[in-house]
């Protein structure tokens, strides 16, 4: 195993050492794209809010009137 050799973190394809590139785990900015595209789909795990008990419940006591 040699600590120079680094491993893409979304395609796993061998990261060549080259100066110029600039530091990160992507091989390429469409890896690095995919990864942010990843970040944003958990960030937009919103909680579903469920309005059924508030609506049946309303509805009921006014039909009693
Ligand atoms: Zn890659």
């Amino acid at each position: 195993m040699s600590p120079s050799v680094k491993t893409c973190a979304i395609c796993k394809k061998e990261i060549p050492a080259d100066p110029k590139r600039r530091p990160g785990p992507f091989c390429s900015e469409t890896c690095r794209t995919i990864d942010l595209g990843h970040w944003a789909e958990g960030s937009y795990c919103v909680p579903v809010v469920e309005l059924d008990q508030d609506l049946t419940g309303t509805n009921g006591s006014h039909d009693l009137n």
